[in-house]
């Protein structure tokens, strides 16, 4: 596997990107289950004249499809019943590790980079 860390250049994806995070990078901070992010907010990096995230939407990966269920609203209450506590650290870890190995493709064509 590649040490991601080893990475210099940043790679370009769509702005409808949805990445799974690393495990070495982070988990579910409740279950330990893989974390699934998408982005609805950027910045542009002045120095780069890059497009980063600003902010990062995370899904637990076990997260129940209907949210209408009692399965979910349970799954919600043990998620997220102290999210300043259990996600906050999470999104700040992401965030930076999202930002440190890609940029965000918002003014070019749609394209289809990996
Ligand atoms: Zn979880």
């Amino acid at each position: 596997m590649d040490d991601i860390r080893a990475t210099s250049d940043k790679r370009r994806i769509k702005t409808g990107a949805v990445l799974k995070i690393p495990a070495e990078v982070a988990v579910c901070p409740i279950c330990g289950a893989a974390i699934y992010t998408d982005f609805d907010c950027w910045y542009l990096d002045e120095k780069e004249g890059r497009w980063q995230a600003d902010s990062v939407n995370m899904d637990c990966e076990t997260e129940p499809e209907d949210i209408e269920s009692f399965e979910w609203q349970q799954w919600f209450a043990g998620h997220y019943s102290q999210p300043y506590i259990d996600w906050l650290p999470v999104e700040k870890r992401i965030l930076e590790w999202i930002n440190e190995n890609y940029y965000f493709n918002l003014d070019g064509p749609e394209e289809t980079d990996k």
